[in-house]
């Protein structure tokens, strides 16, 4: 028999209550969870619920998911970041209907040999979709159950990630997973916020050791990060018939799958003008002159941060090939937006689409 635990149904209790409205949760089918779980990695629900719509419309099904081309699954992932996650879902997609007809699985071992499905993501989907009691441990999990249990240890630690999984893992058994599991994290983004939480509101406030301890300001202890580097870049929007190259990064890199302008990282040794040159020569085998600059945008991914400098090019030799990249293509400045690119290069394609005045090459 199961025994209620009083802070498990509190949270159960307040979950439905209070829960916002997000529309994985009106139809928590298993491809809705999944889908919506990738995008709320690093990725607030705000931004999330637009493109969770749009996705969802340009491929309702797993099937239409695994019958898309790439290039569109990154279109609609464009602008969301972390652009490994678009490809492991295209390619997970293919799995799923070619391993099990279209179903994703339900235990939480079997979606984890799934790409870009690792722990968190299987814990939720298990959880949601199937209600199987396996506890989700993420960011607004280990703040609210350091909180709650008091626990001084580093929140960076796998440790404490592990010690969580294991001591939640006996209460999650008494409730209903799902709303176990959102719960928590619904408590996190909402009450137990990194600063100030609101305890006077909160379900676990009864036996919550950080707020009878007044020890809120100090947990979660999380050491701080490294500084993140900043790199400055170059890049040529190079001119022929009115027409501009853009190169598509390979699968295996970072953003692999999106398309740029050529270009790269500046060397302390030279300038910008001079890097646009080395860099178009060493990836397109052309040979252009850099003529003025046409904006400059500031990025910031997780590890490091960017500003990325963009000149008009002019050639004046060679023949183009795609030294560094999958691809090379020609484009009329308008037809840009039907590409995948970064979000940094979509900022410059914005600034030529806004001045449109191709300059005099
Ligand atoms: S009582 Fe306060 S500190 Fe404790 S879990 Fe609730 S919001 Fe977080």
């Amino acid at each position: 028999m199961i025994v209620p635990v009083a802070w498990v149904t509190s949270l159960e209790n307040w979950f439905q209550k209070h829960q916002r409205l997000m529309p994985w949760r009106s139809n928590p089918n298993p491809y809705y969870v999944w889908i919506s779980e990738m995008m709320l990695q690093q990725t607030q629900v705000d931004t999330v619920i637009p493109y969770f719509n749009r996705f969802l419309t340009r491929f309702p099904t797993v099937e239409s998911l695994a019958r898309a081309d790439l290039q569109d699954v990154l279109k609609c992932w464009e602008g969301l970041g972390y652009y490994s996650r678009a490809r492991n879902l295209h390619k997970a997609a293919k799995i799923v209907v070619e391993k099990w007809g279209g179903m994703l699985p339900s235990e939480y071992e079997e979606l984890q040999t799934l790409p870009g499905l690792g722990p968190y993501c299987a814990a939720a989907i298990t959880s949601i979709a199937f209600l199987n009691p396996i506890p989700v441990v993420d960011g607004n999990v280990l703040r609210v159950f350091t909180r709650f249990w008091g626990i001084f240890e580093d929140i960076r630690l796998p440790k404490v990630r592990e010690t969580l999984f294991e001591q939640l893992s006996p209460f999650i058994k008494t409730a209903n997973p799902s709303h176990f599991n959102q719960g928590i994290m619904e408590l996190g983004a909402t009450l137990c916020k990194p600063t100030s939480p609101t305890c006077k509101n909160c379900p676990l406030k009864a036996d919550c050791f950080a707020h009878k301890e007044n020890k809120t300001d100090t947990l979660p202890v999380k050491s701080k990060k490294a500084p993140v580097p900043h790199h400055v870049i170059a890049v040529g929007i190079i001119w022929k018939k009115g027409k501009i190259l853009v190169a598509k990064r390979k699968e295996t890199q970072m953003l692999g799958g999106l398309w740029e302008f050529p270009g790269g990282k500046k060397k302390a040794t030279e300038s910008l003008s001079e890097t646009v040159e080395r860099e178009v020569l060493e990836e397109t085998g052309l040979a252009v002159k850099v003529k003025n600059e046409h904006c400059a945008v500031k990025h910031t991914y997780t590890h490091f941060k960017i500003t990325l400098h963009a000149f008009h090019c002019e050639i004046l030799s060679g023949k183009e090939q795609p030294h560094c990249s999958d691809e090379l293509k020609w484009i009329l400045p308008q037809n840009l937006e039907t590409l995948p690119f970064p979000t940094a290069n979509k900022k410059i394609i914005t600034e030529i689409l806004s001045s449109l005045q191709s300059p005099n090459l």
